[in-house]
């Protein structure tokens, strides 16, 4: 069993990262802020908007490219208003250019992975929230190293600007060009960083140049279950979508495959989740990973199944993606199938999520892990895939 997880890791190695915040970024502020922070280095407002206009309109952020600021100014609004905040240390692609995972290193070395997935009708990020994690789900890899520190809101941003940059250059085949979805669950517990991630969110939603102008209704963000946060999610002016990382219906398991349990029990959490529903009109994602022999058994499918039938919710199985030197495994295809029978039998919509990214670490955390353990055997000058 696992004892509660709260405390960020801090380690007196001397590898240590020092947790330390990066520079300001526009992202970090909304409009009013970058108009006011471009006056008081005695330029008129309207270059915020200029400059914004590039950042989220264009997705440009090579000052050589904004064309329509003077020469003389340009490195001096670039300097101050987009600083490099994701320096990428490996870009994978794998699905036949679909999937495409980027690990980005920050200023203070800490590493951070997102994915951009196309579909034929859309385009997902999946961002981070968090260098490392502090929720330690034993079946996670970003929960085994713990927490080294959150990100800002212009890093949560950036990864979603940068990497819609790459769609909009058509990289993503068969896809559309544009961004339009966002979910929170690279690394970290977003609502762990409350804060910074409903800063993040606004930036998103917020129409360009305040912001790059996605759907709330795109938005999904995925949380262990922290209530208080889920409460205070509810109250905000925001209809993002809510997914509740479940992964067992009893508090006996939840208890050890998700930690914060032991604060938070099963039935709580689901009220919570229910009264989110209820104020913002939106079905609960419930996600659930599939571990062979530890949380797929039909009777707990069927105890489920009674906690979300006649609810506003949605059950997302994922099949276990193993982390290096884990005891555990995916279930089995029939186990798996005979768990979404039950479900649907008991009138809960059920869909099993798809696999994107298995074959280049795609699992939470399993990219920075690898780059981690190459760094530490000295294999950092091994060619990026
Ligand atoms: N901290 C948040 C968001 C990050 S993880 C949360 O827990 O919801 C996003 C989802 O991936 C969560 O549902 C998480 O439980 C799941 N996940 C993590 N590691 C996994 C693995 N090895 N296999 C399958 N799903 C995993």
């Amino acid at each position: 069993m696992t004892s509660l997880p709260l405390i960020p890791a801090i380690s007196a190695a001397p590898t240590a990262r020092r947790a330390s915040m990066p520079p300001q970024h526009l992202a970090d502020l909304d409009l009013a802020g970058r108009q006011a922070l471009v006056a008081g280095l005695g330029e008129p407002a309207f270059r915020a908007k200029q400059v914004s206009n590039h950042y989220f309109g264009r997705l440009v952020r090579d000052p050589q490219a904004m064309t329509d600021l003077p020469a003389a100014t340009r490195e001096r609004l670039a300097d101050q208003l987009l600083p490099t905040l994701l320096t990428p240390v490996r870009e994978l692609a794998c699905d036949d250019g679909a999937t495409r995972k980027a690990l980005w290193k920050l200023h203070d070395g800490a590493l951070v992975e997102s994915v951009l997935m196309g579909y034929p009708d859309r385009v997902t990020v999946c961002i981070s929230s968090q260098a490392g994690c502090g929720m330690a789900c034993p079946f996670c890899a970003t929960g085994q190293a713990g927490l080294t520190r959150n990100l800002s809101t212009a890093e949560i941003v950036d990864q979603a600007v940068y990497l819609a940059g790459v769609a909009a250059s058509g990289a993503v085949a068969g896809s559309p060009p544009r961004l339009s979805h966002v979910v929170f669950m690279g690394m970290g517990e977003p609502l762990a960083n409350y804060n910074r991630v409903i800063a993040a969110i606004r930036r998103l939603v917020s129409p360009a140049p305040e912001g790059l102008g996605l759907s709330q209704r795109h938005i999904t963000v995925s949380t262990v279950g922290l209530v208080p946060a889920i409460r205070r999610l509810a109250s905000e002016d925001l209809s993002v979508t809510l997914a509740l990382s479940l992964h067992a219906p009893d508090d006996d398991l939840r208890d050890e495959l998700v930690p914060v349990n032991q604060r938070w029990k099963v039935a709580e959490v689901l009220d919570a989740a229910w009264d989110y529903a209820a104020r913002t009109g939106r079905r609960v994602s419930i996600e659930y990973a599939m571990i062979k022999d530890v949380n797929d058994q039909p009777w707990r499918a069927d105890l489920l199944g009674r906690l979300l039938a006649g609810k506003l919710a949605h059950v997302n199985l994922i099949p276990l993606n193993p982390t290096p030197g884990s005891r555990w495994d995916a279930s089995p295809k029939p186990v798996e199938r005979e768990f979404v029978r039950r479900l649907r039998d008991a009138g809960v919509s059920t869909t099993v999520r798809d696999t994107r990214g298995r074959e280049i670490d795609g699992a939470c955390g399993q990219l920075a892990a690898a780059e981690d353990t190459d760094t530490n055997t000295d294999r950092a000058g091994e060619a990026p895939a």
